[in-house]
């Protein structure tokens, strides 16, 4: 055995042992409520298309004509002759759906977090996270070189105490240029489904001077009037200084992007190295995503949103969460090992629900992740509920 095979098996030997080890299994199926997991049928509720569009005819058109008018690949990237016609008029569509002066496009939520993050901070400026932002983020935060200050989970008052400290010490007179603090959070978190406290959060963050960049990850398209998110559902969009979203959620397709005043776009355009050093998203996964952005807004939109708050209310009252904040709802097992098999036996009863285990969470909240969509149907969440029932 080579060394390098040897250190890897012995890695992989402890990730098992820790019950957290993970494979892939493949899905011979389009999306949906059921899909074909590693041959066998199952009820899917894992999956982020809240609103059922990853399979809908109107996205797959989109993509379609998308390939015959620019093609299939984009030759390089967007600042050298990858930018089709159809990013620009996705990115319209986006700035209009979030009523916002300027979008951009990036080919994944991850890369917008990276490339965004670390465009805007240098070492010298400070990065206030929630304890439960994304992985995206923290590595942005990691990678932007900056001080990192974590506060507990949508905790007001810590998140204060950190834009006092980062005012104060950014005032030095000794600070020339005068060093940022920008504050990243998530609007709808990933793995618990509550909400931030964004109102409050504007507000502070006006108050010591600080910018704040917001994540609406889960919520675009399923939070919010038009499904705008939760910003503009509470009133704040037009604060929050870096809105950011993904469109391989709810809205059906693949990549990531920002929001925000023409300048924002224009230096993003210029110093966010995971847009500039990296080759412009194929054709189809924007039109298909321009389509989901149209469609989103329509009459079948408000539809699809209300089916969908229809079954995280059932789902929510079977399991006797109160006051579901999202189409997330999460069981806590709090054992890693326990929550994979209880994850396994759902499986062989014909259920996909993901054991959700550290890295992506804390260790020792381990949790089986329930995700609703608009795709369900009113028996198939009555059958979730009754296989869960006494399983936590
Ligand atoms: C999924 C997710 C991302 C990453 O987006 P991708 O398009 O999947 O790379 C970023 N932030 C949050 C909060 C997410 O849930």
């Amino acid at each position: 055995m080579s060394s390098l095979d040897e250190a890897l098996r012995a890695e992989l030997d402890r990730i098992r042992m820790a019950g957290l080890h993970r494979s892939l299994n493949p899905i011979d199926s389009p999306q949906g409520p059921i899909v074909n997991f590693n041959g066998k049928p199952l009820l899917n509720f894992s999956s982020n298309d809240y609103l059922g569009l990853a399979n809908h005819p109107a996205l797959k058109e989109g993509a379609i004509e998308a390939i015959q008018r620019c093609g299939a690949g984009t030759g390089a990237s967007r600042l050298v002759c990858g930018s089709s016609g159809i990013h620009h008029q996705l990115e319209e569509a986006l700035a209009d759906f979030k009523r916002s002066p300027a979008a951009l496009t990036f080919s994944s939520g991850y890369s917008t977090a990276l490339g965004t993050i670390c465009a805007l901070l240098t070492k010298r400026d400070v990065i206030l996270l929630d304890k439960l932002v994304h992985a995206s983020i923290v590595d942005a935060a990691r990678l932007s070189g900056a001080t990192i200050r974590v506060f507990p989970h949508n905790n007001l008052e810590a998140f204060e105490r950190l834009l006092q400290w980062a005012d104060s010490r950014n005032s030095r007179p000794a600070s020339n240029p005068r060093p940022r603090t920008l504050a990243v959070v998530e609007s709808v978190y990933s793995m618990d489904g509550d909400r931030a406290p964004l109102p409050r959060m504007v507000e502070l963050k006006d108050k010591y001077g600080a910018w704040l960049m917001v994540d609406e990850a889960h919520a675009t398209g399923v939070l919010g009037p038009g499904g705008r998110g939760l910003g503009d559902e509470t009133g704040v969009s037009d604060r929050i200084d870096i809105q950011m979203g993904t469109l391989g959620k709810a809205l059906g397709a693949a990549g990531g992007f920002i929001c925000g005043t023409s300048r924002l776009i224009e230096y993003l355009v210029n110093r966010a190295r995971s847009f500039i050093f990296s080759t412009a998203p194929v054709p189809a996964a924007a039109g298909a995503a321009l389509a989901a952005v149209q469609l989103v807004q329509s009459a079948e939109g408000s539809r699809r949103r209300e089916s969908l708050w229809a079954r995280v209310r059932q789902a929510a009252s079977g399991l006797g969460h109160k006051e579901p904040a999202s189409a997330i709802l999460p069981m806590i097992i709090g054992d890693e090992s326990a929550a994979v098999q209880i994850s396994r036996r759902l499986r062989d009863e014909g259920f996909l629900i993901p054991a959700i285990r550290f890295p992506t969470v804390a260790r020792g909240q381990a949790r089986l992740r329930l995700t609703l969509t608009a795709a369900h149907d009113a028996g198939m969440v009555d059958r979730v509920v009754s296989a869960l029932s006494g399983k936590h």
